[in-house]
């Protein structure tokens, strides 16, 4: 049977990428949505075109319960997961005084409690097979701070230090576990900024270009082919942090 791959957010973005370049790669693909329904549909359908099935699932990742029924599923139809991409996450640009208590919690329930939920419910069936990949989608503003997304860069930084404190104990139960922290990609993610705020960013960025979702999701295939790399934050970021 091929591996079997959860990506979370898969309904727009880098993840509809990775569910996308994964699912016609051969991989059994269980593409994770929220509030998206439509996009994730279309997904399916311009997959199911060229004969390639992929499963759909509505969960929202920074719900415990949600989580358990997105891995209910899997686990019933499939027997094991291989491979989890924690994709999801959300963005929100505000000056650090102006961060109310929700606006904190909401972040960190996206894009750092999510992670731990669905790693805790997927890690029991990794560990019982002795076989297992998890890509943690993180942030560049996790390594250098960010300002007026100190909420966004907190939590990016938890997710790598998550990512490398499970490295360490997972290894032994043959568990590799990776981030990826990219730069700047052209997603909706970026639509606040406009043509001359992206035109300054290419300047400062030695390779004088936006990444796009490909770039990540080629390392995300590449990573869990991979049999020695764990524990590791790699930035694509067309050299814009060295
Ligand atoms: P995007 O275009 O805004 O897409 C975000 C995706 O995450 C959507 O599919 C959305 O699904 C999903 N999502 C958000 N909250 C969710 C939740 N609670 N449960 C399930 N799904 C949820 O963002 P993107 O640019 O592709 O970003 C993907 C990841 O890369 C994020 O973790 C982001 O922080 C990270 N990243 C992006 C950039 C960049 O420049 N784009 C840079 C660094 C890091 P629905 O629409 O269905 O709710």
């Amino acid at each position: 049977m091929n591996k079997v791959v959860i990506v979370t957010g898969a309904s727009r973005g880098i993840g509809r990428d990775i569910a996308k370049r994964l699912a016609k790669d051969g991989y059994i693909v269980i593409a994770n949505y929220n509030k998206s329904e439509d996009k994730a549909k279309s997904l399916q359908q311009e997959l199911a075109s060229e004969n390639i099935n992929i499963d759909i699932f509505k969960a929202n990742v920074s719900k415990r319960d949600e989580v358990k029924e997105l891995i209910k599923y899997v686990i019933e139809k499939y027997k094991k997961i291989d491979c989890l991409v924690n994709n999801a996450g959300i963005d929100q640009v505000k000056m650090f005084l102006d961060i109310t208590d929700d606006d904190w919690n909401n972040i960190i329930n996206n894009n750092l409690n999510s992670v731990f939920y669905t790693c805790q419910e997927v890690l029991p069936y990794m560990i019982h097979e002795k076989n297992g990949v998890i890509i943690n989608i993180s942030s560049i503003w996790g390594l250098t701070g960010a300002s007026c997304e100190s909420h966004y860069a907190v939590s990016k930084a938890g997710v790598d230090a998550l990512t490398k404190s499970l490295a360490k104990e997972m290894g032994p139960s043959n568990i590799r576990v990776n981030s990826i922290a990219p730069g700047i990609i052209d997603t909706e993610m970026n639509d606040n900024l406009n043509k001359d705020e992206k035109e300054s960013l290419k300047e400062e960025i030695p390779l004088h270009k936006i990444g796009k979702v490909d770039d990540i999701s080629s390392c995300v295939e590449w990573l869990i082919e991979d049999e020695y790399i764990t524990g590791q934050v790699i930035s694509i970021n067309g050299g814009w942090l060295i």
